[in-house]
């Protein structure tokens, strides 16, 4: 059996793990067969099994006095080049394989970023869609009163993701706080008023729009009247509207799991502030724009690809765009794609987009500008310092410049066209690989 196929038969049942390894393995297993010292030491297996997987059992009360009982996972993947980084996910969906998955990215990911971050995930299959905020409070401190024993600023900072913004973050290093009695920068994404970092909530949707912009000018263009579709309606589709708006480019959809809504005269900086509202605060469903703004549509069930447009920027979940809707999205016309997302584009149509030729930002690079912040997070915490919003903002975009240089460096091909996908991947491994030489079969 090769490689792939060892790993892929000790993981079975876990098709989005195998799936975000296979992935990576197309451009690191020939790179690796170009460079025989990482193959000697094994290092493509040994990145493609945890260092250690924590799963334990969150029991909480609801507000009928019911139990209920969910499942936590804290995924630890590889400290190579520093301690465990990654976000805690609240979705029914969650699955170990998905957080292998999520963690696995994570690892190339913080290392393209350049600061010094292992990889990790984590998060639970809790669903606070529908949740009272003292439901999602007794949740959070059930959850932290196991994870609290494996985590720690110099060991594991996890951070956000799906269904974990500010409220969560809150509830879980306030009992975190408490349990260890103790007052340290052990997640990032923290408020504003008690160690966060300015410019952290925006960091991911600015980042894909620093990259893309990157991609843009690389190609003689710009966001200047570009049609943009995004999924998702949640942290990172929300910023990425604000930036993207501010660049010049109307963006016509924003999404949630239950459908899509298409605003064809564009979403502006006053109907993004809706859209926040009615997400962050009032926690509703993105149909309800429509109530607001009659002119718009709403596709229940169905996702934006089948929108005209320039940019596509999924924005939502895994798998969350396939090869029909990639023919799709370039019959319409469209000339640019960039992952804000983790992994939202199938293979299949990855190659349907690279097979065109079509610029494609991959997940690891182009939304790391989350991780990058939450990484400035840490430092600040560190120097018990704040840094300006503009201070934050410029070393992001630095930070964005540097993933693009790396994978302009290790992507172009003969005919130069970038393959940003394969320089993030080479990229992100040389790093991570020479650490695990220098430290040894550990
Ligand atoms: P949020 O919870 O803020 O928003 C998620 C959005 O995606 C919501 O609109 C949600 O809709 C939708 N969504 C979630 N699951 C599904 C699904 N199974 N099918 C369809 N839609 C879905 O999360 P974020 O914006 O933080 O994260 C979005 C993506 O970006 C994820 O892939 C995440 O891993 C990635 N990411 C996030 C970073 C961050 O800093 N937050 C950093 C790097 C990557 P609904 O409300 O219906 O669930």
């Amino acid at each position: 059996m090769n490689t792939l196929d060892v790993i892929k038969a000790k993981n079975p049942g876990e098709p989005e793990f195998c799936q975000a390894v296979s992935e990576v393995a197309e451009y690191v297993l020939p790179f690796i067969e170009q460079n025989p010292k990482y193959k000697q030491f094994k290092i493509f297996e040994r990145m493609a099994e945890p260092e250690r997987v924590i799963m334990f059992k969150v029991p909480w009360v609801d507000d009928k006095g019911e139990i209920q009982i969910n499942r936590g996972f804290r995924v630890q993947l590889n400290s190579a080049i520093g301690p465990y980084k990654g976000g805690l996910r609240l979705h029914p969906t969650v699955t170990l394989s998905v957080l292998k998955f999520l963690a696995f990215e994570q690892v190339l990911k913080n290392s393209l970023t350049g600061l010094p971050m292992g990889g990790g995930k984590g998060g639970s299959d809790f669903d606070p869609k529908g949740k009272s905020d003292s439901e999602v409070m007794r949740f959070c401190q059930s959850f932290m009163t196991e994870l609290y024993r494996h985590i720690g600023h110099n060991l594991d900072i996890p951070a956000g993701d799906i269904g974990v913004g500010k409220r969560e973050i809150g509830f879980l290093f306030g009992q975190y706080k408490r349990l260890k009695n103790e007052f340290t920068g052990v997640l990032t994404g923290k408020g504003n008023e008690w160690g966060g970092s300015l410019i952290r909530p925006e960091a991911t949707g600015y980042g894909l729009i620093y990259f893309m912009e990157a991609i843009l000018k690389s190609n003689n263009s710009s966001f200047e009247n570009k049609v943009i579709t995004i999924s998702g309606s949640g942290n990172v589709a929300q910023f990425a509207v604000e930036k993207a708006i501010q660049y010049g480019a109307k963006v016509v959809t924003l999404s949630d799991s239950n459908g899509y809504i298409y605003d064809e005269s564009g979403i502006t900086t006053e109907k993004l502030a809706f859209v926040t509202e009615l997400k962050d605060v009032k926690r509703g469903r993105i149909k309800e724009y429509i109530e607001k703004y009659p002119e718009a549509k709403y596709f229940e069930g169905k996702k934006p690809w089948d929108i005209k447009c320039d940019i596509a920027l999924p924005c939502a979940t895994q798998n969350e765009l396939d090869e029909n809707d990639a023919k799709l999205l370039i019959a319409n016309g469209c000339k640019f794609v960039g992952e804000g997302a983790n992994m939202p584009c199938t293979a299949e149509a990855a190659t349907v987009f690279k097979s065109k030729k079509i610029p494609f930002a991959p997940g690891k690079a182009a939304n790391a500008g989350g991780v990058a912040v939450s990484g400035l997070e840490m430092t600040q915490n560190s120097l018990r310092y704040s840094w300006s919003k503009e201070k934050v903002d410029q070393r992001l975009k630095g930070i964005m410049m540097e993933i693009y240089n790396t994978c302009v460096k290790y992507g172009t091909e003969a005919d130069g066209y970038v393959n940003y996908e394969r320089g993030a991947n080479i990229g992100g491994f040389v790093k991570v690989a020479e650490a695990m030489i220098d430290q040894g079969v550990v």
